[in-house]
């Protein structure tokens, strides 16, 4: 079992350059990279690629048909990867008004470093530099090889990525994915995170006349709007039973050992419900039931609806069209790809079948089984860099591309990083305390000597030769 004490050689040299490491993360950060305008994009990759290759890294700037994706590739000293995942772009900073400083202009105040992209994703990308330099300072050449992908779609949907991921298969075999975010609780512990649900973003659209009408002739030309919202309301009940026919076919069962996680995991209802404004969550779920609610059950949420007039004073029209956006968060095992045949199908039975139904995103989920030596690995840098506990949580109720990039080729993929609970991650103010990341950079390089030692399993629940990859 390694000790704190073995590491620190590379903890000194991580708090001797502490202040680089954030003068970087400020460079980073200062260039926009909105992929949403893809405003500073392009310039944005060219930084990241610049900076992983003054590491030492053979770096390919790679066009899959969006916005470019860098590779990088650090040689070790084993034939053992790790691949490391971390988007370039950021959600657009507005509404800049709501700022306390323009967001582009980091700022350090009240032990935080404040601007777009401190917490997602620049400040963990910064991080993985600076602990890969610590390393390379301190004990030479890496442990293991590095692959990193660093994308810059990731805020969009990672459109290109399923393609990018296709054409390097080879490139995304690894011992296991660091994945790009995290964060520390209001306890210290790390939070470690072992997938994300995936994903179908759909949009509904009924059309009725040509033209907007009189709204006198309601009694003859059909209204898409109530078309639309008999369709909506078909979906779901009351009572949030998703009605749609083989919607949840193919759900895998969920390990004990993952259910289990949720027991431990640190939350408050009361400071959530008053931040949220209301008295209840939904079927006055509490406790571990909202969590379990939270991590394991599909949803399907309108985004959207627009239809006919809505601006002040009466306006008498029967609207030409309807239109709704929907995501549904999807467990593994579910297939993004059916969801829309399925809406379809469902629609035609209810004489609903004109209504249009197109998919706009579509991303599988993934889990990691807890017991993955990798798994190990990230949990016991954490306890030697935060000392306590981490918590592991057996999946996000976001969503990411893990599944196209590691899952579909056998890589674990575990994801922590450097943002708090306040980090207001797309919204104004974003920010990390600087504290954790300089933590941060501990547990990559802790995870970094862990690995360099043989694997040692987590948990002793679970069969060794049951899937990693649900
Ligand atoms: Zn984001």
């Amino acid at each position: 079992m390694m000790t704190a004490d073995q590491l620190k050689d590379l903890f000194e040299e991580i708090e001797r350059r502490s202040g680089e490491a954030l003068a970087r993360l400020e460079r980073l950060v200062h260039q926009p990279s909105v992929s949403a305008g893809g405003e500073g994009i392009e310039e944005m990759a060219l930084i990241v690629a610049r900076e992983i290759r003054a590491l030492g890294g053979r770096v390919e700037v790679v066009r899959s048909g969006g916005f470019p994706v860098v590779v990088g590739r650090l040689p070790g000293r084993s034939s053992r990867r790790l691949l490391i995942y971390n988007h370039y772009d950021v959600q657009p900073p507005e509404p800049l008004e709501a700022w306390d400083q323009p967001p582009f202009e980091p700022t350090l105040r009240e032990g935080r470093l404040w601007a777009r992209g401190t917490a997602d994703n620049k400040g963990d990308f910064a991080a993985r530099l600076a602990a890969v330099e610590a390393w390379q300072r301190t004990r030479g050449n890496l442990p293991v090889e590095i692959v990193w992908v660093v994308e810059g779609e990731e805020e969009i949907g990672s459109p290109n990525l399923e393609t990018f991921a296709e054409r390097h298969a080879d490139l995304l075999q690894a011992e296991g994915c660091l994945w790009e975010f995290g964060r520390r609780l209001s306890s210290g512990s790390l939070e470690i995170t072992l997938g994300m649900k995936g994903m179908a973003y759909l949009e509904l659209k009924a059309v009725g006349a040509a033209a907007d009408q009189h709204s006198s002739l309601a009694p003859l030309v059909p209204n898409p709007a109530w078309r639309l919202v008999w369709a909506l309301a078909s979906l779901k009940d009351p009572g949030e039973e998703i009605l749609l026919q083989g919607f949840r076919d193919g759900i895998a069962s969920i390990p004990p050992v993952s259910t289990r996680l949720l027991e431990g995991m640190e939350q408050d209802d009361r400071r959530e419900l008053a931040r949220l404004g209301l008295d209840s969550f939904l079927l006055g779920a509490s406790g571990e039931a909202a969590l379990q609610r939270l991590h394991f059950e599909p949803t399907c949420n309108i985004c959207g609806l627009t239809a006919g007039y809505q601006g002040p004073g009466p306006k008498t029209v029967l609207p030409a069209e309807a239109s709704a956006k929907l995501d549904l968060r999807l467990l593994p095992g579910q297939d993004p790809r059916i969801v829309p045949e399925l809406i379809r199908s469902h629609l035609a039975r209810r004489g609903l079948g004109d209504i249009e139904v197109r998919m706009l995103a579509g991303e599988a989920a993934a889990m990691t089984e807890p017991t993955d030596p990798f798994v190990a690995a990230a949990e016991n840098a954490a306890r030697l860099v935060y000392a306590r506990e981490p918590q592991v949580v057996p999946i996000s109720p976001a969503t990411g591309p893990i599944h196209a990039l590691c899952h579909r080729y056998g890589t674990p993929a575990v994801s922590f990083g450097v943002g708090n609970p306040d980090s207001r991650i797309h919204a104004p103010n974003e920010n990390i305390r600087v504290e954790d990341f300089v933590l941060g950079i501990k547990q990559v390089a802790a995870l970094l000597s862990l690995l360099a030692e043989p694997a040692e399993p987590a948990r002793s629940e679970g069969s060794p030769e049951s899937n990693r990859c649900l």
